[in-house]
């Protein structure tokens, strides 16, 4: 495979745009070191580009359009200069493929997420041939068994780490099964052998990502590995500070998994752990897989652990056959568990899943019912975040921030904390004195922890 340098590339730039979430983010880092292999350094100046790869997302509304908006601008921004090889990776390219390319000649390579083990291959192979390349084949024990072979170099202070993809829930409205294609968990040992790497680095926070990630599962030396095995094996790791998980189902919440809540230090104190909606009827049609009741009795656990335990969750308003009950059960869910940094959007079909032809509800009242949603859910984000004004909040600094003195963290509870502080700060736990804050921010300064009391 293509991870000799290759002297034609050794000056060339690649320039890489990631849209959507974290495991997008996590994999243009491991796309750069493959390609990095074949010779092409990273540029974060688009115009001096000559390899562009858009990794793109298929979660949100007009991905398609998105893609072809962007290709379009590239098109524009190289026209009297030597066209870039154009790839299109990430999930809209594995919805999509053979489609993009006939639509819009400029794209070079269209390339799905299990196949990124074949990108060094198929750029040389469309440099030398001057064809189309289309690589959207769910190869993921053979993509994994590649990277693992490449250093993870990320330094970022708080850095991700795939451990599992894929999903075999098939919830009617969403895409993933689709375009990341069936569950498939990361060997355990690979796994922790990347962690140390990223923290050797620099790294003090690890979130382990994966589309289900708590139904992480793999079967080595006779044993099975859980998502608990990783959270208390990493957990001795010493250089490491936190460690979060996302996505999780509330399905794959086992007791093994709550339990690392009591047994971990380092775990954070807070659970991204989508419901969609706050009513049975309505998860039923979703192919949720779980009721209302179950998963209070989880959060009802999780509190009796720790009171600290904070939860968010995403919300679709408006799923087709949501009537007024549904959307007050959903609400009534909202006001007993007060979800934080949560994520709200109207019902959108996406082609391909089985919600997809579903009768719509109408524009106006899906906008209502968004608007109370969010009003309510934003209200309790506004009043939790007041709350910490004049205590101590334990804030991981991250970085400086570009062109002020100050610096930027977050919580436990993931808020971002903007905040004054002395120099050599990034990487640590300091406490922080919060002086005030808005909905999505805390506002402070570093401070000893003397006579105040902590949040
Ligand atoms: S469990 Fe999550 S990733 Fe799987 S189909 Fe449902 S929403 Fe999509």
């Amino acid at each position: 495979m293509g991870l000799k340098k290759n002297p034609k590339l050794m000056s060339k730039k690649l320039y890489i745009k990631t849209f959507g979430c974290q495991m997008n983010e996590y994999d243009s880092n491991r796309i750069y070191e493959s390609v990095s292999k074949i010779g092409y350094k990273k540029t974060e100046i688009f115009n001096e580009a000559n390899c562009y790869i858009l990794n793109t997302c298929h979660i949100r509304d007009k991905a398609k359009e998105k893609v072809y908006h962007e290709i379009g601008r590239l098109k524009k921004n190289f026209k009297s200069k030597q066209k870039p090889v154009v790839i299109v990776a990430g999930c809209v390219a594995q919805a999509e493929n053979n489609e993009i390319i006939k639509r819009e000649p400029y794209i070079d390579i269209v390339i799905g997420p299990q196949s990124y083990h074949k990108i060094n291959d198929s750029i040389l192979k469309h440099i030398s041939k001057r064809e189309k390349e289309q690589q959207t084949d769910f190869d993921t024990i053979l993509k994994f068994d590649y990277f693992d072979k490449i250093r993870n170099n990320n330094n970022k202070i708080s850095a991700f780490l795939t451990i599992q993809e894929g999903c075999d829930k098939f919830c009617k409205f969403c895409v993933v099964p689709y375009t990341r294609g069936p569950e498939y968990s990361r060997s355990f040992y690979k796994i922790i052998d990347e962690a140390k790497q990223l923290v050797k680095n620099g790294s003090k926070e690890i979130t382990l990502l994966g589309q289900n990630v708590n139904a992480y599962l793999s079967k080595e030396k006779n044993k099975n590995f859980k998502l608990s095995d990783l959270i208390m094996s990493l957990e001795k790791i010493s250089e490491l500070k936190r460690i979060r998980y996302t996505t999780s189902h509330p399905k794959d919440m086992t007791d093994d998994l709550i339990e690392c809540y009591r047994n971990s230090k380092k775990l954070v104190p807070f659970i991204h752990l989508p419901i969609q909606s706050g009513s049975n009827r309505i998860l039923k049609l979703m192919n949720r897989k779980h009721t209302v009741e179950y998963y209070l009795s989880l959060h009802e656990k999780l509190k009796k652990i720790n009171p600290k335990i904070e939860f968010s969750s995403d919300f679709i308003i408006a799923y087709p056959g949501e009537t007024e009950k549904d959307f007050e059960e959903t609400m009534n869910l909202v006001k007993k568990i007060n979800f934080i940094n949560s994520y709200s959007f109207i019902f959108s079909p996406r082609p391909g899943t089985a919600a997809f032809n579903l009768k719509l509800i109408e524009k106006d009242i899906a906008k209502e019912r968004l608007k109370i949603i969010q009003d309510q859910l934003f209200n309790h984000q506004i009043y939790k975040n007041k709350r910490t004004e004049n205590t101590l909040v334990n804030v991981l600094v991250e970085n400086k921030m570009s062109n002020q003195k100050k610096f930027f963290g977050r919580t436990e509870h993931m808020t971002g904390t903007i905040f004054d502080g002395e120099k050599n700060i990034e990487g640590k736990v300091v406490p922080v004195l919060i002086t005030s804050s808005n909905k999505n921010n805390l506002f402070g300064k570093v401070k000893l922890k003397k006579n105040i009391r902590a949040a």
